[in-house]
């Protein structure tokens, strides 16, 4: 595992505004936004990607998800609608090795993606 500007974020050495945090994960503003609501949630445990999951991760992602609808909804989202988004490796479009949902909302996605 190398070491990411996540990581960093997790111990403390990079800020973030946590608007979410539990023993499990965290969730704080992408510092680039793609829309008028860009919240990332990222596990505390240093996976790189869902490829990276074992068995035993299971229930870690399936409250990372839980995570995004809960913070979406506190973002006001819950209504109009709203994207998540997982990177998985170089093909995927993957830039910090450390396993992230993007959550995104606040206008109207298109598809397909880039
Ligand atoms: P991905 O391309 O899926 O790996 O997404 C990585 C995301 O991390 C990008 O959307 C970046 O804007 C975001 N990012 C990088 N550094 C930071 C940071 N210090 N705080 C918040 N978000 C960041």
């Amino acid at each position: 595992m190398t070491d990411t500007v996540f990581a960093k974020i997790l111990r403390g050495e990079i800020p973030a505004k946590f608007v979410h945090e539990d023993e499990h994960c965290v969730a704080f503003p992408d510092i680039g936004p793609k829309a008028p609501v860009h919240l990332l949630v990222i596990p505390r445990k240093p996976l790189k990607n869902v490829a990276d999951m074992g068995e035993d991760d299971r229930a870690l992602v399936g409250h990372l998800l839980w995570v995004c609808r809960k913070v979406a909804a506190e973002a006001g989202l819950a209504e109009g609608g709203y994207r998540i988004v997982h990177n998985s490796g170089a093909n995927g479009g993957q830039t910090v090795d450390h396993m992230h949902f993007h959550v995104l909302g606040g206008r109207r996605m298109t598809w397909p993606p880039g």
